[in-house]
């Protein structure tokens, strides 16, 4: 079934993801810094929306909250340019990619995919999208949070990401052709952590707009 995009006319067509965007979660990781942004994709049917929960699946003992930055396109395209790629941006929410540390840790040690430890229902978490600032300089500066419990775990800002939201739209475009409705979930900075049932995250993206997820 086709999912919604809160806050825009479209419906969820990619959900393409940014892995060590942010130098001090990729210390906190003890990871390498990549030369070309990471990439992997989760599937449309890892999509949940604010107010809604997340059942830990029971394959995994320890699920980790990653807060990002995600990106809407309302238009999609190869090779787009710096301006075609901020032009192509429908909105602009909050999200958590939840991750399934341990069947990570074990993918990373056999070099195999991450599909599974990202993608069991509800890992791909949005909130409403509002409309993104039109200029690369604006789109540096965006403060974003998670709390859990009311105690905040996570703070990011654009500011710190290796690759900016521009130079990652323009990347995947060399790669995938984009088509309007994918989403961009753009890197989480330091202070991710496990979850335990009865957590309430809490992330919000300046004052614009939040995401409220309950854990089961
Ligand atoms: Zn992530």
């Amino acid at each position: 079934m086709r999912k919604k995009i809160p806050g825009t006319h479209l419906e969820v067509e990619n959900i393409f993801c940014i892995g060590r965007n942010y130098s001090e979660h990729i210390k906190e990781l003890k990871n390498a810094v990549p030369t070309e942004p990471v990439v992997f994709i989760k599937p449309t049917s890892s999509i949940i929306y604010s107010g809604d929960k997340l059942a830990l699946p029971s394959q995994s003992a320890r699920v980790d909250h990653e807060v990002e930055i995600v990106v809407a396109l309302a238009k999609g395209g190869k090779n787009l340019s710096e301006a075609q790629a901020i032009e192509s941006i429908a909105g602009i929410g909050v999200g958590v990619d939840f991750t399934a540390r341990d069947l990570q840790d074990k993918a990373k040690e056999k070099g195999l995919p991450w599909s599974v430890c990202k993608g069991f229902d509800g890992f791909a978490a949005i909130s409403s999208f509002v409309k993104a600032p039109k200029d690369a300089e604006a789109l540096r500066n965006l403060h974003f949070t998670l709390e859990v419990n009311g105690e905040q775990r996570q703070v990011g800002n654009s500011a710190d990401m290796l690759n900016s939201i521009p130079a990652l739209i323009c990347y995947l475009s060399t790669v995938y052709t984009l088509s309007p409705g994918d989403l961009i979930f753009t890197g989480t900075p330091q202070g991710v952590a496990p979850l335990k049932k009865g957590d309430h995250i809490l992330s919000k993206l300046e004052d614009w707009t939040e995401l409220k997820i309950e854990v089961v």
